[in-house]
Parts: structure tokens; C-alpha cells; sequence
């Protein structure tokens, strides 16, 4: 025995012992693809080489080429064919499978290819005698053979049929033709299962179980077969097709099955086939139930074109191939698009005229309803999708064509250094790419140095920065000086949550002689662009920026010359509380850190404010009411939908890991630091500044934070938390991204987003139990999402405290590295999907800002850290009320 199965076209493929399965590309088969037979009976061989290579590209180990269809002359065209391939290093590399009921074509493609093919296939139909002899001609050529479950007496059905005939085959070609047992290969026949007839409900499993015994018994040989046909009657139901073949392969497979014939590109992934669906599809694989049939037909109706009625599916289906194409890309619909594009491919000269054409025309229509407001973000991001599948599959006839040419231009975005927060940008990346921008997209925390690099390589016509963290507002206009010194001229886009227009105009625009322009959301982006691309339209357009930056930094002076009050005097009116009143100070149940690892998501998934889902998608209604809004209705709730979808695989695969670590520890405020100490209050173990307001109140208090934490003499305590979703999740979204999936891929960082905030909710909940004030009796999640009971959890860079290098300390002390979270050299988190804060329990403490403070303070704040006041100013640089000396 050899020690496993080889083939071979320009290059080797081997089945190993370790060889999880082997995929046969079958679309290169006439009678099962009528686009490729479409292409033979056109004479457009180079369009079925396209057909081959889309089907390697797709993954395809090996490929089937089936040319058996009355009208043609068979043996001609699978010799055209193959010898085409030759010429195709990349189709030529996998092994050819040629696929011929009539031998003559057989004969024909095995002079063709070179390597080590297989033939498929041979059978007992004809006897004995038929048997060896082709048998005999396969061994000689050094090709392996796919042998059918068939003999005189017609096709195997039963276990027992498709055992029998495999074995006695088995039999013959070892010790008759002396054939190598790795070369055979046995298709015990997938026949198709829920046709209506009773007889047909076991198929599947016979095929399961028969492959379990041939693999027992008859050692070396590997077992295949053609998987499309097992879902025969369900055609035009690509969900439910796709799900049966998913399904049954995963089931085969365990059982032994080696090899398929299959739609390379089209194997949905076992795990992420919808509960319900795979349910009723097992039913009818293993017929497990009296009318598994009958309830798969009924619920398919619901899943044929991605949840439309069958009757506006066969309408849309109706119109000429641009409209199709038009409505399939208004609509987000995957399921026909391919065959929608090789139709418009016939009718164009040139793959190219098809994405110019139809294509751009359809996403143009998508652009102008996104820019009306009748088209949202998720849809827009949905038709990305679509028409990103129906590009992939134009790529390879475009291949001698010119590339790139067609783009309106380029554009270079990354997430600053020092800052991982990227959704913002990804959603504007897929928004300028459906555009037909060319986007080169750099990542996170890249230095200014590199993004200049890159914009300069690719001639970029813009770049684009994101952040979240404000460090990174500080970077943005680093980078704008940077271009400025490098005499660059092209427009500089800034986006992200904490940037502002105000923020745009008084800080970044001042550093650099040319266009920065703030895009408040992804929905500004396109016509911002498109305008500052336009001959015509773009001087208008820098006229109306500079004229209104120039107008906010006017404001900008006025808000500065509002008196602040001097450091001393906010001091002595902060917030007073009496500490006497001793309920207030509660003791907590522990002291230190305590670890939570891999929190049930089911758990946290409760405590979901899905209100910010909608509004990471630009769409800013409150949940649920938002999902029967007017405006925004149809779109939401198809937005949560495909939501809870992506959120059930997750919490069923276990896809993220939740972890927490939080605790209590001995505290005391000093002035505005406070601080923390070991259990015996005798050693200090950290001390975090705090910060006052300083800008004029009138009679209200001038708060810090530390207000809220009693001075020495007082035992109190603070809480430290630090929370993450993340982990798992940007695996995940790299896995839809990488198949091309934007819309779920930008989902899966929304997801983790929400989940963290939710974990951090769900943790300030049980502290308050814990610490002995839980809520009242009667409180609502709503009531909870409008944090009506006692205690706070301020997080750095939010107002009250908006020095994230504080966060250092924090991390140190709950040692958040042990549960997989870190800091950027800006302090970030890491991974994106966290969050971490400290916890007042005194029942005054609130949330408030900072808002603008004095040299005065921010050299105080300064020696109180330990730091130059240079870099002081640097950590506080949104909350400087005057200009720093050297800037
Ligand atoms: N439910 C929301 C989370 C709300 S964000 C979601 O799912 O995204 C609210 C949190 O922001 C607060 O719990 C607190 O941690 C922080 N926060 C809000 N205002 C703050 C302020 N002024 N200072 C410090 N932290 C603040």
C-alpha cells in the first residue's frame, strides 16, 4: 500500500491520513451548469477556462470536466478544452477529473492532460469483462478512477446494494488488474432525497452508512460523490440547497467520505447554518420525522431570496438582465447575482463595460437614495456586499485587462498610532469602495510616517484618518503638519467619535495649507469626496470648509476669553458632602481584584442597549421604537434581524470570550488625587490625579472626581473594573472579511462593541448588590439604561476624567494583562471591544465635565503626576483653555 492517494496536474495533490476533504470543482460540467454549457454551445471556450478558474480560485483541490450533451461533439470539446487548460498555469496546477459517461471522450481527455488525472468514472453496468478492460486502460495511463455503485442490475440504493458492489469491484481491480488501492475511489451514488417518494427519505443515510462499511472493508479506497444532486428537488432554493450540502457533508465526512463534487465557493460553513433550518434539514437527511419533507418545503418558502415571498422573487426575476442586476444590488441579494453578471457578460464587450455599465449604473442608484436618506447604512453596506460578488466574479475573465483604470480615484485611511478603534473607518472604506474609490486601507495604529509613505506610493488622492481616543486627536494634527512639511497638498479627511468640527477647525486645519475636511458620519462621506474630486464643484465646496472653519475659530477665541476661576478658589467650593452620615459608606464584600472569565454571553446578551447598535449604523432612533419608525423602519429591523442571527452563532459556537476583572480597594481623597491603599490602609498603592472644573459656574460646585471619595480619617473605598468582548472577535470579523463579507465583518466589531458595554452594565449591576444597594425593587432595564440608581463607573477619556494615561495605574493594580486586555503606547485598549472605569458608591457622585482648565492647574495636575508639563499638556491637550507656550 501507498501511503496515500495522489494526483497530479502541473502540480501534486496528495490525500493524506490528516486530509480533512477534497473539494472537485464541479461547474465545468455541461449538463450540470447551463452557464458553461451556455459557453461550449457559444464556442466560448476562453469563457469556460474563466468558469475553471473561478472554481480553483474558490478553493476547488481538483477539477470535473464534463462535456456530455447531445448537440456537441463530446470528444472534440473535452480535447479543446483540456488542451486549453494546459495553456492556464493556475487552472493547470490542480488534477483534472474527466467526466464522461461515453468512453470514446474519455479515452480522448486522458491523451490530454498531463499529470496524474482521474477518470470518472467506470461501473459494472456492462459486466465483468467492460469492467477490467477499462480498468486495465485507466492503470496503464497512471490515472485513478471513480468507480459508481452500479452494476447489471442497475443503480445501488440500499446499504447493503451499494456495499456489495463496491466491494466485489474492489475485489476485481486489486486482485484481478492489480490495481493500487489508494487509486480507487468509490461514489456510492448521493441520490436526491425529499422528492415526494417514500422510498427516496433514506437516501442520504444509506450513503452515510454504506461509506462507513466500504471504508471498513475495503482498506486504501476513497470514497466520493456528487453532492448537488442530493438536493435535486429543492432547485432554485440556493439557502436550502446550500444548507443540505453543508449538512450532509458534515455528517459524511465524520463517516469517511473523502472527496466531493461540489460548488467550490458555495459550502456554507456547517456551524452557520440558521438553527431552525438546520433542524428541519436534518430531518429530512436522517428522515427523522413522518413529514421532515413537507415542513423543509414549507419553511424553504420563507428563506428563497433571502426572505422574499416566491412571488416578488419570480417578479424581480422577470426583467431584463440590468434590472435584475439593479434590483439585486438595491436589494442586497447574493443568490443570483453570478448568474445575473455571466448574462451581462455576453451582452458586453469586455468584463470591465459590465462594472461600468450595469453595475456602476445600479450602485449609482443605491448612492443617490443613500444621499436622498431613502437608502440607510447597513443596506448601502449590504449592496457593497453584492456588488463585491459580482466584481470577484468578473476577476478572472479581467485578468489581460487594464486594472485599476476604471477607479474615480484613491484614497488612503488608517487608524492613527497609538489608537485601535476602526469601525468608523472600515464603514467609510466600504462606503468610498461601492463608490468605486480605490481605498487603500492601512490598518490601525499606524504612524504618521507610514500613512505619508502610502499616500505618496499609491498617488492618493486623499487621505483619511480615524480615532477614538482623544490622544489621537493630538496625533490627527500631527499628521497634518507632517504633510504640510512634506509640501503635500492633498485633501485630509478626519473622522471618528471624539473628533468634532469645532475640534477640525481649531486645532487641525491651522497645521496644514490645504483642505481638512471633518466628516461628522460614513453618510457625508461619498459627496464630500465626490466634491472635492470635482473640477467644477470643488472649488464651492473648499470655499464653504475654509469659510466655516474660519467662523468656528472665531467662536472658538470668544468661548476662551469666558473667565475661568483660579485654581485656589474652585478648590475650596468643590462638592461637599457631610461624611458623617455613615450609610453612605459602605464596606464592599472583598478587597483586590477578582477574576470573572468566559461570563455567560446569554447573560450578558440581557443587557444590551441596542439603542447605540442603530446608532453605530447611522441611524439615530431609539430601540425598539425605532423598528417601527417611519423612516427608518424597514431598515432596522432587517438591520437586527441579520443582528441576532450573527449574535446567536456567536454565543452558540462561543465565538467571543468575555472576561472581567474588578475589586474594591481602601481609599482616601487628598485634594484632588485620591488614593489607593492596601487593606491595612497602611501602604499607598496607587494615586490617580484627578482633575476640577474651572470654568465658571456661578454658586454650583467646581467638582473633581475626588470629591466623591471621603479625606483621611474616613474609611472608604473605591471600586477599579476593567471588562472585555473581545477577545475571539477580531478573528472572526477577519473571517468574513476575507470572504469578502463587509457588512457581516463590520457587524461582528459592532456586536463585540455592544457586548462589552453590555458585560460592563451587567458587572455594575451585581457591585451594586454586592456592595450592599442593590436597585430598588421594580427597576427596569430601561430605568437601568438611564442610570437611575446610586453609584457611577466614569471611564478615562470621558469628561470627568479625561487623561486615558491614568488608565496605566488602573491596569496595573487590577493586573488586566491576566484576562488578555492591554494598553497602547496611547493607552487604548486592547482588544477595541473593552472598557474600564473606577466605581464611586457615595449616592452623590455623578458624571460631569471637565470642560477647560489654566496653566495653573495643568501644572499642578503636572508635578502631582510626576510628568513635564509639556507632556502634561499633551494628555490634556481638549481640555487646554489657552495655547501652549511652544505651539
Ligand atoms: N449603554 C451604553 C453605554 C453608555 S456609556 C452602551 O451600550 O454603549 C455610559 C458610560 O460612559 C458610563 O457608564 C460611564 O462609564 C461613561 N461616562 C459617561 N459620562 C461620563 C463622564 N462625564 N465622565 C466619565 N465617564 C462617563
Amino acid at each position: 500500500l501507498h501511503e496515500h492517494t495522489t494526483f497530479a496536474g502541473l502540480e501534486t495533490y496528495a490525500i493524506q491520513p490528516t486530509s480533512n476533504f477534497t473539494m472537485v470543482g464541479e461547474r465545468t460540467n455541461v449538463t450540470g451548469s447551463a452557464v458553461f454549457r451556455r459557453l461550449i454551445e457559444g464556442n466560448d471556450f476562453e469563457g469556460g477556462l474563466a468558469v475553471a478558474l473561478q472554481q480553483v480560485r474558490a478553493g476547488a483541490n481538483i477539477i470535473d470536466v464534463n462535456m456530455d450533451e447531445g448537440m456537441l461533439d463530446s470528444v472534440n470539446c473535452m480535447t479543446r478544452f483540456l488542451n486549453l487548460i494546459a495553456t492556464e498555469p493556475e487552472i493547470a496546477c490542480v488534477p483534472i477529473m474527466i467526466d464522461s459517461s461515453d468512453w470514446d471522450v474519455i479515452e480522448a481527455g486522458v491523451k490530454c492532460v498531463q499529470g496524474k488525472p482521474i477518470i470518472n468514472s467506470i461501473s459494472l453496468k456492462e459486466g465483468v469483462e467492460d469492467f477490467i478492460s477499462k480498468a486495465r486502460f485507466i492503470k496503464q495511463h497512471g490515472a485513478a478512477t471513480v468507480i459508481m455503485a452500479f452494476d447489471e442490475k442497475g443503480q445501488a440504493e440500499s446499504i447493503e446494494r451499494k456495499v456489495e458492489i463496491c466491494q466485489r469491484s474492489y475485489t476485481l481491480l486489486v486482485d484481478e488488474v492489480g490495481f493500487d488501492p489508494m487509486d480507487i475511489i468509490f461514489d456510492p451514488n448521493i441520490l436526491a432525497v425529499g422528492t415526494g417518494i417514500p422510498e427516496h427519505d433514506d437516501f442520504a443515510i444509506n450513503f452515510i452508512e454504506a461509506t462507513k462499511m466500504i471504508k471498513q472493508t475495503c482498506p486504501g479506497a476513497r470514497i466520493s460523490g456528487g453532492v448537488s444532486n442530493l438536493s435535486f428537488s429543492f432547485r432554485g432554493n440556493h439557502a436550502v440547497r446550500e444548507a443540505m450540502h453543508s449538512a450532509f457533508l458534515y455528517h459524511a465526512i465524520a463517516a469517511g467520505m473523502d472527496m466531493g463534487i461540489v460548488n467550490a465557493g458555495q459550502i456554507v460553513v456547517y456551524e452557520e447554518i440558521p438553527d431552525d433550518l438546520l433542524e428541519r434539514v436534518e430531518d429530512v437527511l436522517f428522515n427523522r420525522k413522518e413529514s421532515a419533507t413537507e415542513r423543509l418545503i414549507e419553511f424553504a418558502e420563507s428563506f428563497k431570496g433571502r426572505g422574499e415571498s416566491e412571488e416578488k422573487t419570480v417578479e424581480w426575476r422577470e426583467g431584463n438582465c440590468a434590472e435584475r442586476l439593479k434590483y439585486a444590488l438595491i436589494n442586497g441579494i447574493n443568490d443570483f447575482i453570478e448568474d445575473d453578471v455571466e448574462e451581462a457578460r455576453g451582452m458586453f464587450q469586455t468584463p470591465l463595460d459590465v462594472i461600468e455599465g450595469p453595475l456602476m449604473d445600479g450602485m449609482e442608484v443605491v448612492g443617490d437614495l443613500f444621499g436622498e436618506g431613502k437608502m440607510f447604512l447597513p443596506q448601502v453596506v449590504k449592496s457593497a456586499r453584492t456588488m463585491k460578488k459580482a466584481v470577484t466574479y468578473l476577476d478572472p475573465y479581467m485578468e489581460t485587462e487594464v486594472e485599476g483604470g476604471a477607479t474615480r480615484g484613491t484614497v488612503v485611511l488608517a487608524t492613527v498610532k497609538g489608537d485601535v478603534h476602526d469601525i468608523g473607518k472600515n464603514i467609510v472604506g466600504v462606503v468610498l469602495g461601492c463608490n468605486n474609490y480605490n481605498i487603500i486601507d492601512l490598518g490601525v495604529m499606524v504612524s504618521c510616517e507610514t500613512i505619508l509613505e502610502a499616500a505618496e506610493r499609491h498617488e492618493a488622492d486623499m487621505i483619511g484618518l480615524s480615532g477614538l481616543i482623544t490622544p489621537s486627536l493630538k496625533e490627527m494634527a500631527y499628521v497634518a503638519r507632517e504633510m504640510e512639511n512634506r509640501g503635500m497638498d492633498l485633501p485630509l479627511l478626519i473622522g471618528g467619535a471624539t473628533t468634532s468640527r469645532q475640534h477640525t477647525a481649531v486645532k487641525i486645519a491651522p497645521e496644514y495649507g490645504h483642505q481638512v475636511v471633518h466628516i461628522k458620519d460614513a453618510s457625508r462621506v461619498s459627496k464630500a469626496v465626490g466634491e472635492l474630486m470635482d473640477p467644477v464643484r470643488r472649488s464651492d465646496f473648499v470655499e464653504r470648509n475654509l469659510s466655516e472653519q474660519e467662523l468656528i475659530r472665531e467662536k472658538f477665541t470668544d468661548v476662551n476669553r469666558r473667565p475661568m476661576r483660579p485654581l485656589t478658589e474652585v478648590r475650596d467650593k468643590g462638592a461637599i458632602i457631610e461624611w458623617e452620615n455613615t450609610d453612605d459608606i459602605l464596606e464592599p464584600p472583598f478587597l483586590g481584584p477578582k477574576i470573572l472569565q468566559e461570563i455567560s454571553l446569554d447573560e450578558i446578551r440581557e443587557f444590551i442597549d441596542w439603542t447605540f447598535f442603530f446608532t453605530s449604523w447611522d441611524i439615530p432612533r431609539r430601540y425598539p421604537d425605532v423598528l417601527n419608525d417611519e423612516t427608518y423602519g424597514k431598515a432596522a429591523q432587517e438591520l437586527f434581524k441579520d443582528a441576532q442571527i450573527l449574535l446567536d452563532q456567536i454565543i452558540k459556537k462561543k465565538r467571543f470570550v468575555v472576561n472581567a476583572v474588578y475589586g474594591f480597594w481602601a481609599s482616601n481623597s487628598e485634594g484632588d488625587d485620591i488614593i489607593l491603599y492596601d487593606n491595612n490602609r497602611q501602604k499607598e498603592l496607587i494615586r490617580l490625579n484627578m482633575l476640577r472644573q474651572q470654568q465658571d459656574r456661578g454658586e454650583s460646585a467646581y467638582r473633581c472626581l475626588s470629591d466623591f471619595i471621603a479625606p483621611s480619617g474616613n474609611s472608604d473605598y473605591i471600586g477599579l473594573f476593567a471588562v472585555t468582548a473581545g477577545i475571539g472577535a477580531d478573528e472572526m470579523g477577519e473571517e468574513f472579511n476575507s470572504n469578502g463579507d463587509d457588512y457581516n465583518a463590520i457587524m461582528v466589531q459592532l456586536l463585540a462593541d455592544r457586548i462589552a458595554e453590555a458585560c460592563a452594565e451587567w458587572l455594575h449591576a451585581k457591585v451594586r448588590r454586592e456592595w450592599g444597594f442593590p436597585d430598588a425593587e421594580g427597576t427596569t432595564f430601561d430605568d437601568i439604561l438611564k442610570e437611575t440608581y446610586r453609584s457611577i463607573r466614569p471611564a478615562y477619556g470621558y469628561p470627568a476624567c479625561p487623561d486615558h494615561t491614568e488608565l496605566r495605574k488602573v491596569f496595573e493594580l487590577l493586573d488586566a494583562e491576566r484576562i488578555g486586555m492591554g494598553l497602547t503606547e496611547h493607552c487604548a485598549i486592547h482588544p477595541t471591544a473593552s472598557v474600564s472605569g473606577l466605581y464611586f458608591g457615595h449616592p452623590t457622585a455623578q458624571y460631569f465635565s471637565i470642560g477647560k482648565i489654566d496653566r495653573e492647574q495643568v501644572e499642578d495636575y503636572a508635578k502631582r503626576k510626576g510628568i513635564e508639563v509639556k507632556e502634561a499638556e499633551n494628555h490634556l491637550y481638549m481640555n487646554l483653555g489657552y495655547f501652549p507656550t511652544d505651539e
